[in-house]
């Protein structure tokens, strides 16, 4: 292909330590990319550019300083070019800093900060500039930016493909491959290897330098990054005279070329076939792929989503959207963080998954031990399911089995709030509310189960007594054949969104304790601090006997759930066999506790204990509800709430889902309003800026009428 048709695309560059010839590739690699283009096509328009995004060791200068150390070399290896702008600059250093040492300690010196996702926009904006862009980090992978941050963060936030610089030396495959084993962790894809002398040949180490070409070769080749090039020492490239150091460019030049040819196909080609495969993979998917309470075909219109990164989710287009949804509650703490990956590796690497029947392991055991400290007292047994709905059904079950055990195995009904939503599986679609869960459709064969009208005392106004006095007089009524009721704690959320008061659920318990009635938590969407506090059980002080835990889980990595109950029912349940029953809870889902879920799971509750979120979740409850209030003038709207990180425009109407979410994508906004709600729960570590965003793009919304 001819580069004048290559988009702005671009590589990484780390090293395997700091002097490995980064900064001697890169400057190699940019004439190579520019021999290249003009060879391909003289008159083409082809550019190639350096970066630096941090530069240690100058003096701090505007952006794009040309006296960084590092940009006069990249300089100098053009010398001699007759390229078609020459006064254009091809090399820039986005960040300098007077000490020469690493960038976190560089930028403290100078009282300032760096930041992964800073560095990486700002890189982005250069790589618009030219078709080829090589960035080249500063050191090795685990060079710091910052307390958190190392360069790996910046790499994955910037996303694109990692050429490593290894120096041929004793000890170089270790580091190469430690190496390839970071950056596979943080799923980073591979430009390459390419193999430099940073000191003179010594007598005696050619046989070692073969070897290490050798094994790098293959090993490289086998995890994506082959082997491009092998480099010589070159101490002309310092010589004294010009001519010589030129000539040494251009020999370097030469020597690089292929490699050059081969990172412009293989990165920019890799886009052109990605374009077109992306046609075809929407083609596909909206002929033969079901979404979510869709048709099967055609589908509805989708977008397809590449990557996601703290609180933001990219598109194939290149656009990146900030997302309100936390996918359905779960990325609480946001995309790809490091350690969730982390464990998700390590585990995969170690035991992806056993059974759990006759075997357990340390995942299951350290995440359960973390569950029960953590939830509200007297939660004593922990079932792990596979999802949401699954843990829904194992509660219902565990309900009947426990009256069963008791001797009252005339209590099979349950009874749930209007408005609720407990999931898609038939039994805790039964217990979903009946006009929105559609049970007309399903009549046939749900239970029927006993429903409450739902809480009318708002989660922000004084208590009304005498809205619980129809809950409470039908509930002991009926108390005889109820096993157990099932609720939202505090927030419904699929069904609608509300916030009901936490004296009603207070009293819920009350009553189902002097009625002899189970609590059931569905903690699925409110757990792990999404109102506020950890649980939403916490906001009336309540134990449930049995809660749902799943979502949020696992920080959103994979699916997961979890059944916590009280000692009472795991023991009523499990009492040695009598009158046929099994003393035993009948339930055992194939990928029960399974360890690579677990394992995530597990870091992520840490992650989340050791995170601020409180704070976070705080302020965003002010930032959402100051954001959206100048929507509550709007005609057609009914109501607008916010409560911990969760924003709500309430309609007088449902609104057109497809028409707004592509009104907000168009935005820069990921937001998919369903029925009478357009709402918005972002991760917690959303930025104020991306917060703001959101609730701008839904003002936007409506005050364009979007909703009508
Ligand atoms: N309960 C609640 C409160 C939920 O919000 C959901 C999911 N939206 C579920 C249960 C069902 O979970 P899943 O989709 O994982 O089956």
């Amino acid at each position: 292909m001819s580069p004048a048709s290559a988009a702005s695309r671009g590589c990484f560059i780390t090293g395997t330590d700091t002097d490995a010839g980064k900064t001697t590739v890169t400057a190699a690699l940019l004439r190579a990319l520019l021999e290249y283009g003009l060879e391909s096509d003289p008159a083409n328009s082809f550019e190639a550019r350096a970066i630096k995004p941090v530069q240690t060791g100058c003096e701090p200068g505007e952006d794009a300083n040309p006296a960084a150390p590092d940009v006069k070399r990249y300089s100098e290896a053009l010398r001699g070019l007759s390229l078609p702008d020459a006064a254009q600059p091809r090399a820039s250093a986005l960040r300098c800093f007077r000490p020469a040492c690493s960038p976190h300690l560089a930028a403290q010196a100078a009282g300032e900060h760096l930041d992964a996702r800073e560095l990486a926009l700002a890189c982005r904006a250069e790589v618009c500039k030219a078709n080829f862009t090589l960035i080249e980090g500063a050191g090795g992978a685990h060079v710091p930016l910052n307390d958190e941050e190392d360069m790996l963060d910046l790499m994955a936030a910037l996303d694109f493909p990692v050429l490593l610089v290894v120096s041929n030396k004793l000890g170089c495959i270790n580091h190469a491959l430690l190496t390839l084993d970071a950056l596979a962790a943080r799923g980073l894809r591979g430009a390459g290897m390419i193999l430099c002398r940073t000191v003179p040949d010594r007598a005696g180490e050619e046989i070692l330098r073969a070897d290490n070409a050798a094994v790098l070769a293959r090993k490289g080749a086998e995890r994506g990054f082959p082997v491009l090039a092998e480099l010589p020492f070159l101490p002309d490239l310092d010589a004294p005279s010009s001519e010589e150091r030129e000539r040494a460019w251009a020999r370097l030049s030469a020597l690089l070329r292929d490699a050059a040819r081969h990172m412009i196909c293989s990165c920019s080609g890799e886009i052109a076939k990605q374009s077109l495969a992306a046609d075809e993979l929407l083609a596909f998917d909206r002929d033969h792929i079901w979404h979510p309470y869709a048709p099967a075909a055609p589908g509805p219109k989708v977008w397809e989503a590449v990557s996601a990164a703290g609180a933001r989710i990219r598109l194939r287009d290149g656009r990146e959207v900030v997302d309100g949804m936390s996918s359905w509650w779960c990325a609480a703490l946001g995309y790809r963080r490091p350690e969730l990956i982390r464990a998700l590796t390590e585990q995969a690497a170690r035991m992806p998954h056993v059974m759990f029947g006759g075997l357990t392991h340390q995942p299951a055991v350290t995440l359960a031990e973390k569950l029960l400290a953590l939830a509200p007292a007297g939660l004593n047994n922990v079932f792990f399911a596979d999802s949401g709905s699954i843990s829904v059904e194992a509660a219902i079950k565990m309900a009947l089995q426990y009256w069963q055990a008791a001797g009252k195995p005339g209590k099979t009904r349950l009874a749930a709030l209007r408005g609720a939503y407990h999931g898609d599986t038939c039994g805790a679609m039964s217990v979903c509310d009946p006009v929105t869960g559609m049970h007309h459709l399903f009549s046939g064969i749900l239970p029927r189960q006993l429903f409450l009208e739902r809480p009318s005392c708002r989660f922000d106004q004084a208590f009304e007594p005498a809205s619980f006095a129809q809950t409470e007089q039908t509930l002991r009524r009926e108390a005889a054949t109820l096993a157990a009721l099932i609720v939202e704690p505090v927030v419904q959320g699929a069904g609608g969104m509300w916030f009901y008061h936490p004296e009603y659920l207070r009293r819920l318990r009350a009553v189902c304790d002097e009625a002899g009635i189970l609590l059931i938590a569905d903690e699925i969407a409110t757990g792990f601090g999404r109102t506020g506090k950890l649980f939403a059980s916490e906001w009336a002080e309540i134990s449930p006997d049995i809660m749902c835990l799943g979502k949020a889980l696992t920080g959103g990595t994979m699916t997961l759930s979890a059944v916590l109950t009280s000692h009472r029912v795991a023991d009523a349940i499990s009492r040695p066999k009598a009158e046929g029953l099994p003393g035993a809870f009948m339930h055992g889902p194939t990928f029960m506790g399974s360890p690579l879920a677990c394992a995530v799971a597990r870091a992520a509750v840490d992650a989340l204990l050791a995170s601020a979120w409180q704070e976070h979740v705080a302020r965003l409850e002010r930032r959402l509800a100051e954001g959206l209030a100048p929507c509550r003038n709007i005609p057609g709207v009914r109501d607008v709430r916010a409560l911990g990180a969760i924003g709500v425009v309430e309609t007088e109407h449902p609104v057109n889902t497809e028409k707004m979410q592509d009104f907000f994508v168009r935005q820069g906004v990921w937001i998919r309003p369903f029925n009478r709600t357009v709402y918005v729960m972002p991760p917690f570590i959303t930025p104020d800026a991306d917060a703001d965003l959101l609730t701008r793009s839904i003002c936007l919304a409506f005050a364009q009428g979007m909703h009508l």
